[in-house]
């Protein structure tokens, strides 16, 4: 059996968090023909977001799950198409992009690139063997299996904090460990951890390796001021040491920086006409749900632009 072929379109988005869902309502409701494609959950990290606070028109807060429910509903009502797959490929016949999946080929006149962010690996041993059996990325998706447990949470930054806070929760106490002495968070974040008696931290250490048998047992630490070397015994180790953009299968099509950030124009333009960058995969200074809103707005304004003067 061949490829399916679909299309033309005239936009499609590929990534279905604030940025994509944004992306696809004003798309949608301008009347131009959209799908986007999404190969995990809608609402992207957001789902595993247990409490959103910084979101407005919540003033209570919003859970991860509502929020992107309410997202996805609303981008759904004006007609946009989805389908769920992992987009491998976008190329270029002339005009027309070419949005490759491992079954489909869809063609389209403009292409809206919302695939987020993913957490950074550590690279250390152990890391790869104990994932999903004490080494995790996600509080809320594994929090509970930590009940009343001693774990070690890594990072610094907003994610570390907020997913410490989180696994209080379940755990009896929790390590924080920083590879400096200064946190990057948000200083309402600092407050709250450094407030919770469940909540320790280690400073200037890094994580060197992650030991265990069928589950994680222990964790190698070094401090970076005195060069000790020590072994704590930990039942889980939860890493949140940045992100990394999603942009891999566009290397060599469109410009990126270093990180794999994809470079556009305030308009959300990238560096090949008739596609567009929103939200956290492009380079920018802040990376929250309300600056991907806005993103994907903005993309899919300046993409129905770029198809009206096209005409
Ligand atoms: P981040 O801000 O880049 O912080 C990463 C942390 O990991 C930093 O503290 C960094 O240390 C540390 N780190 C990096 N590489 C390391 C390594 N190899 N070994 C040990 N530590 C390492 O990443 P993030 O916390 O995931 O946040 C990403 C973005 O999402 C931010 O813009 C953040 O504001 C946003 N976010 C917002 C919320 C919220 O508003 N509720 C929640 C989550 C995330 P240094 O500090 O020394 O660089």
């Amino acid at each position: 059996m061949g490829e399916k072929q679909a299309g033309p379109y005239e936009v499609i988005i590929i990534g279905g968090g604030p940025a994509g869902l944004t992306a696809g309502l004003y798309t949608s409701r301008a009347r131009l023909s959209t799908l986007l494609i999404e190969n995990a959950l809608y609402g992207g990290q957001m789902t595993t977001t247990e409490l959103i606070e910084n979101y407005p028109g919540f003033p209570q807060g919003v859970t991860g799950d509502e929020l992107s429910r309410l997202m996805e509903e609303q981008a759904r009502r004006f007609g946009m198409e989805t389908v769920a797959k992992e987009v491998l490929r976008v190329s270029l016949e002339g005009d027309t992009k070419v949005v490759e999946t491992d079954n489909a080929i869809y063609r389209c006149e403009t292409v809206i690139v919302c695939t987020g962010t993913e957490y950074r690996k550590l690279g250390v041993p152990g890391e790869r063997e104990f994932a999903g059996r004490g080494v995790s990325y996600c509080a809320t998706c594994d929090g509970t299996f930590f009940k009343d447990s001693q774990i070690v949470v890594v990072g610094g930054g907003d994610s570390a904090l907020t997913e410490a806070l989180f696994l209080t929760k379940f755990v009896k106490e929790l390590t924080i460990i920083h590879r400096r002495d200064a946190l990057r968070g948000t200083k309402i974040y600092q407050e709250r951890a450094c407030s919770n008696p469940k909540i320790k931290f280690l400073w200037n250490s890094i994580v060197q390796e992650i030991k265990g048998d069928s589950g994680v047992r222990s964790i190698v630490v070094k401090n970076v001021r005195t060069g000790k070397i020590e072994e704590f015994a930990t039942d889980g180790v939860f890493l949140f040491v940045g992100l990394v953009p999603r942009t891999q299968f566009l290397r060599g099509l469109l410009q990126m920086d270093e990180g794999g950030y994809l470079l556009t124009n305030e308009d959300c333009e990238t560096s090949v006409k008739g596609i567009f960058a929103a939200g956290d995969c492009r380079k920018r200074l802040l990376r929250q749900i309300a600056t991907a809103v806005g993103d994907g707005a903005t993309a899919a304004f300046t993409a129905e632009k770029y198809l009206e003067e096209k005409e």
